[in-house]
């Protein structure tokens, strides 16, 4: 791990959250972001200091309505969720039990409390009666390249039959039935950080870990009215991507032998408390590690803007859209895709049978236009 270390510089590596992590399965192609996780290099800071600050960050109007949301399907001991559940998992409400784990004296630090979080776990996964018991702030762990991460889930539901569920409390509306796709998939890629730590832990302590469902349940509001709704999400695809990605990041030490010895993202503070490292050493390290830039990076990688504007300057098919690239597999540029569309370029080896479909579509426009 010592070449992690140079790579990230002489501050302490950036703790995961449970979005960063969810974030690693959004784009699990790209080495440039394998790399900087793996390292522990604070993304954040990285793209200020390269001129490209994140976008992200919810309004203060958000932050309070989300926290107004959970204060209300958690009131009276979690009352309003168990009756979500009821519905939802069959849970006989009056037989639920309900455990506060963050409620330790004094302010503990993470280890104590994830060590409190695992003895409860333990003796309620050890305990077969049918009784249904709700866990709220328990603070789970995952190892990710090296290095540990503590993660902290809204809820954990225990149903009946010893199964566990992961409960997820968002603010986002459910209209109709419906919520926009995006926010729904990136609640079941965190929800999925949660699935996998809970496993882990259950694995840790002999216990089957099957027993934590891959069936999330997400709270959300009803119609914009404060009301809760709750819905089953199948995460086993977000878990498949996260294990692999993760498996990524403890292989990640053959994309790190193949960078140039000496490489640094290096963000120590000088006198003035800002990174002492000049901007463009710093553009020219990040851009030795490969990117695969695409559309989605702009809601979940702190990168994505100084990535976006990389690829925008090699006019690259990346910008289209990951099925856009994926269709026009070989044509890095979209000159290159306009050149074979118009006959201007004459494909390569391979390029047949795309130069075809492109020039095809090219005269289709062009009759239609
Ligand atoms: S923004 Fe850049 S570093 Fe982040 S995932 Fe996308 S391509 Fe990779």
């Amino acid at each position: 791990m010592d070449r992690l270390d140079t790579l990230r510089g002489p501050v302490p590596p950036r703790p995961h959250d449970a979005r960063a992590i969810a974030a690693l399965a959004a784009n699990p192609g790209c080495e440039r972001r394998a790399v900087l996780d793996a390292a522990g290099v604070d993304k954040d800071a990285t793209a200020a200091h390269l001129g490209f600050p994140a976008p992200f960050g919810q309004s203060a109007f958000a932050i309070t309505r989300g926290n107004a949301f959970e204060a209300l399907v958690k009131e009276n001991g979690c009352a309003e969720l168990l009756r979500l559940l009821r519905d939802l998992l069959g849970l006989p409400v009056e037989s639920a039990g309900y455990t506060d784990l963050g409620d330790m004296a004094g302010d503990p630090p993470a280890h104590r409390r994830h060590e409190h979080t695992r003895r409860l776990i333990d003796r309620s996964a050890a305990e077969a009666d049918d009784d249904g018991t709700l866990y709220d702030h328990p603070l789970l762990r995952l190892e990710i390249a090296g290095h540990t991460a503590y993660l902290e889930p809204d809820v954990v539901a225990f149903r009946l039959g010893g199964a566990f569920h992961v409960v997820e409390v968002k603010s986002f509306a459910v209209v109709d039935g419906q919520a926009e796709p995006e926010k729904v998939a990136a609640a079941a890629r965190q929800a999925a950080v949660y699935v996998l730590a809970l496993r882990t832990m259950l694995e840790e302590l002999g216990h089957d870990p099957l027993r934590v469902s891959h069936e999330i349940v997400l709270v959300c509001p009803e119609n914009f009215a404060n009301r809760p709704v709750a819905t089953l999400v199948d995460v086993r695809r977000e878990l498949a991507v996260l294990r692999r990605q993760l498996a990524r990041m403890t292989r990640v030490g053959r994309i790190v032998d193949a960078l140039p010895p000496g490489l640094t993202f290096d963000l120590a503070p000088g006198p003035d408390g800002a990174p002492a490292r000049p901007v463009a050493e710093l553009r020219d390290a990040v851009r030795r590690v490969d990117a695969r830039y695409a559309p989605e990076c702009l809601s979940t990688c702190d990168l994505c803007f100084f990535c976006r504007d990389e690829a925008a300057g090699r006019g690259s098919t990346e910008l289209l859209g990951r099925q856009v690239r994926d269709a026009l597999g070989g044509v890095a540029t979209v000159d290159e895709a306009l050149g074979l569309a118009d006959g201007s370029i004459a494909p390569g080896e391979g390029q047949e049978e795309i130069a075809r479909l492109l020039r095809l579509a090219g005269r289709v426009y062009a009759e239609a236009g």
